[in-house]
């Protein structure tokens, strides 16, 4: 999850150039040119609405329109060539999931069920595979929505952690996403964005597998601890915050994958602490 600027495109210019294009006649013209000023009302409400799914418009562009469309994102003429830019335009975080390597570009407003918006380029977001895993949800039953990374400034806040259980030598186990401000204003469209994308896309699982090489040797996660040398718990809690600050830094979101991670050990009780410790020096022993 990333707060995104605005791409710069101009959306408008784009639309005038493409319905004008006569070379898509296999596509698009002139069936854009024909529907141009419905499709750009369509542009201008979705930013006066901010992008929020609950308040925009739906337009209906009849199925010849809507199949052009997709066929020009698909392959994407000289107008859309900020398709691909945009596509890479994150190349540390998935702006929605907060995972790696996003190369795909999700359609905030699923493009099967908005296709006015399929090329309009504040409706895409570069992704990576929970792109798919989210599908068509947008919209919960109480008011909850998927979030906007191009419009919801909020984003920029710190919003997911971990929570976790520990047995009974105190080893951690079981980490579960967690929330960092239950009473947020837009908790409720937090809690579903991560259940729909975050959660879905396997968080917690690949949580277990970087808890479990902690519990092994903990430089293999706290990745600044030094690896030959002991240390204390004062200088543990300085070396967590110092890669959470760097995490956030690198990727410009402090909802990536191994700041939530890092933020969820930094906060965790101090018995935890305590076995992390013990685990580090016991194993350079
Ligand atoms: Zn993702």
């Amino acid at each position: 999850m990333k707060k995104m600027n605005f791409p710069e495109v101009d959306d408008i210019k784009v639309l005038d150039d493409l319905s004008k294009n006569k070379s898509l006649s296999r596509t698009s013209y002139p069936l854009l040119l024909r529907d141009k000023n419905k499709v750009e009302n369509s542009y201008r409400d979705y930013n006066q609405k901010k992008g929020n799914a609950f308040n925009v418009s739906f337009v209906r562009i009849d199925l010849d329109l809507k199949s052009a469309l997709l066929k020009n994102y698909n392959s994407p003429p000289k107008e859309l060539s900020f398709i691909s830019i945009l596509r890479d335009s994150s190349p540390e975080v998935c702006p929605m999931c907060g995972a790696f390597y996003p190369q795909e570009l999700d359609h905030i407003m699923p493009k099967e069920d908005y296709p006015a918006w399929t090329v309009f380029s504040r409706n895409l977001v570069p992704a990576c595979s929970c792109n798919k895993k989210r599908g068509r949800t947008l919209k919960g039953n109480n008011n909850e929505r998927i979030l906007h990374p191009y419009f919801d400034n909020f984003l920029k806040d710190r919003l997911l952690t971990i929570s976790f259980s520990h047995d009974a030598n105190k080893k951690l186990i079981d980490p579960k996403i967690d929330y960092v401000d239950e009473n947020h204003n837009e908790i409720l469209s937090i809690k579903f964005h991560a259940e729909s994308i975050v959660l879905k896309n396997g968080i917690e699982k690949w949580l277990r597998g970087q808890i479990n090489s902690l519990n092994v040797f903990p430089a293999n996660v706290i990745k600044n601890i030094p690896r030959k040398k002991k240390i204390k718990i004062r200088k543990l809690i300085k070396l967590l915050e110092e890669l959470l600050e760097s995490y956030d830094d690198q990727t410009g979101s402090k909802n990536n994958w191994n700041s939530i991670l890092i933020h969820g050990l930094l906060h965790a009780p101090s018995s935890l602490h305590r076995f992390i410790v013990k685990q580090h020096n016991n194993s350079i022993n």
